[in-house]
């Protein structure tokens, strides 16, 4: 899950983190508030969505000499003409593709006189299974074109977790942004800092891009991104408090609220599994036999009629699906309770693309019977390779 800037600064301020001051505000008039509250003379005005790269983006509504989704404003009235340009419009960064992301929250903070600007970031480490450091002096806003030209000025490493954070961490970290003296113990005391609050709040990753010297010689967060661990998120509920669903794919949003594991893909077969194990092998097959799948549906174990009656539903949103490969091991889930959900959601969305199924485990016959009873045009499949090789001729029947 991730979240948006100015929750991630104020998540890391009460670890002690140094962060501008600010407001979040939606809608102009707070923005101004927000504004009035802050020292001045110095704001900034940073537009709210899940992406980076907002300070080079372009607004689609607002001509190419517009300015970004990152805009210092010189006053209150600034920070308002401003805060007016860009909310409600459309903001298209390299992150946010074509379509780009609507700016429906600001975030008014305090300037920042920037002598440096530096890249520290924290993340799981899949190949090492530990928390890596990347850390450059490259910081700001091209951080990946430093990455592919000049590898070498990005310094990783990461912290065993059997002995966690150790003070020489800290002055590696230091180390690699080449700080002296004050600065230097500075960013060894935000390295920890920002470690304690990677692990206690579960974080996948914590990007702080960039990481600002100012004017004054001190270190400040300028940017801050963070996502969290879905599935530790039961432990924190405060930070699910901060998902905003706005942010997120509307099919991906209502699948989670079925605890569906539904992903979106590029394919026209529509697939519809429990067990991800078999749900991959379902993908698989589809392409074995020529097409492609449409999405990863695991509906989990225990699935109940509700269930998958919203799977269903969720997978026919898409218009790209020509057909429904429906895969569904009986183990701990009954056919017949699957034929039932199948059937009253075939009916529901009136079903108009074929649909393949293909049964296996408790309750079979009756699953079988309750398909073939319903008077609807259901295709049923012996095995996995006939599943799939019927429905590929079905949609191509179809086209
Ligand atoms: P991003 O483009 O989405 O990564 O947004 P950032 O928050 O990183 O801002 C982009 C850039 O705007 C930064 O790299 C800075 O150069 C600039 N910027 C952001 N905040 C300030 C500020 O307080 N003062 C100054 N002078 N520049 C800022
Ligand atoms: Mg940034």
């Amino acid at each position: 899950m991730n979240i948006h800037e100015y929750q991630a600064k104020e998540l890391l301020a009460k670890f002690g983190i140094a962060v501008p001051a600010g407001h979040a505000a939606l809608s102009v008039d707070e923005a101004v508030a927000a504004a009035k509250q802050l020292p001045g003379p110095l704001y900034v005005v940073k537009a709210q969505i899940h992406a980076g790269g907002r300070g080079k983006g372009k607004f689609k509504e607002l001509g190419a000499e517009a300015k970004g989704g990152v805009r210092l404003a010189k006053s209150v009235e600034d920070v308002e003409s401003n805060a007016r340009e860009m909310l409600g419009n459309t903001l298209v960064t390299v992150q946010t593709g074509d379509v780009g992301k609507e700016v429906n929250r600001l975030y008014v903070t305090d300037g920042v006189d920037i002598a440096k600007e530096y890249y520290l970031s924290l993340l799981v480490d899949r190949a090492t299974g530990r928390i890596a450091f990347v850390v450059s002096t490259e910081g700001g806003m091209d951080i990946e074109a430093v990455a592919h030209d000049t590898p070498e000025k990005i310094t990783t490493f990461t912290v065993d977790p059997a002995g966690g954070f150790q003070p020489h961490h800290g002055r590696a970290v230091a180390f690699a942004l080449k700080l002296k003296g004050s600065l230097n113990k500075q960013a060894q005391v935000l390295a920890k800092q920002l470690y304690d609050a990677f692990i206690a709040t579960d974080c996948s990753m914590l990007e702080i891009n960039p990481l600002v010297e100012t004017d004054d010689g001190k270190l400040v967060v300028l940017d801050a991104k963070m996502s969290f661990d879905s599935n530790a998120l039961y432990r924190h509920p405060d930070i699910e408090a901060l998902r905003d669903t706005t942010e997120e794919d509307p099919a991906e949003v209502e699948a989670s609220e079925y605890d569906l594991a539904y992903i979106k893909l590029d394919g026209n077969i529509g697939c519809m599994v429990n067990g991800a194990g078999l749900a991959m092998a379902t993908m698989d097959i589809i392409k074995l036999n020529g097409a492609f799948p449409a999405n990863f549906l695991d509906v989990g174990g225990g699935a109940s009629r509700e269930k998958v009656t919203a799977a269903f539903k969720i997978i026919l949103k898409d218009p790209a699906v020509e057909g429904i490969l429906v895969n569904i091991f009986g183990g701990i889930m009954k056919c017949d309770v699957i034929a039932d959900g199948i059937v009253a959601a075939a009916r529901d969305v009136n079903l108009q693309v074929p649909l393949v199924v293909r049964l296996e485990g408790t309750n079979v016959e009756q699953g079988k019977a309750i398909l073939d009873n319903s008077g609807l045009a259901i295709v049923s499949a012996d095995d996995l390779g006939d599943a799939a090789r019927k429905i590929v001729a079905e949609v191509k029947k179809a086209a």
